[in-house]
């Protein structure tokens, strides 16, 4: 089986998310901020978190700003989590399957399709 990772050849330079300069001397600084609509794709331990890296402190310091205004959203998050499941199992899943995939509740399952399709509707 191949290797699924590509960490075996040379490692991609890294770009600020501010100013996008690229960053190949590994003198980037990074941060993890909360984030309800990150999923991760494989990690549920990393779910509602947003991986930044910027070129310095400075624009570090704007991102963290930036993210610390946004709200975090339960629902937006256990929505996440929902469609991640629904992708691995595109035939649909019961309310048992979808809590047991997702860790969650009925109710944070309902509030989280609630929250999705007001969403759907507001933006047409
Ligand atoms: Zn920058």
């Amino acid at each position: 089986m191949d290797a699924d990772r590509d960490d075996a050849g040379e490692t991609l330079p890294e770009l600020c998310d501010v100013c996008g300069a690229v960053i190949t001397d590994h003198s980037e600084v990074r941060a993890r901020v909360p984030d309800s609509s990150v999923v991760h794709p494989d990690d549920p331990e990393l779910d509602g978190w947003r991986r930044l890296t910027a070129c310095s402190a400075a624009h570090l310091a704007e991102l963290r700003d930036e993210y610390e205004r946004r709200p975090f959203i339960d629902e937006e998050q256990w929505a996440g989590k929902m469609s991640r499941a629904l992708d691995r199992h595109p035939d649909g899943l019961t309310f048992e399957q979808m809590a047991a995939a997702t860790g969650l509740t009925r109710s944070q399952l309902d509030r989280a399709f609630a929250w999705h399709n007001h969403r759907v509707r507001r933006n047409g």
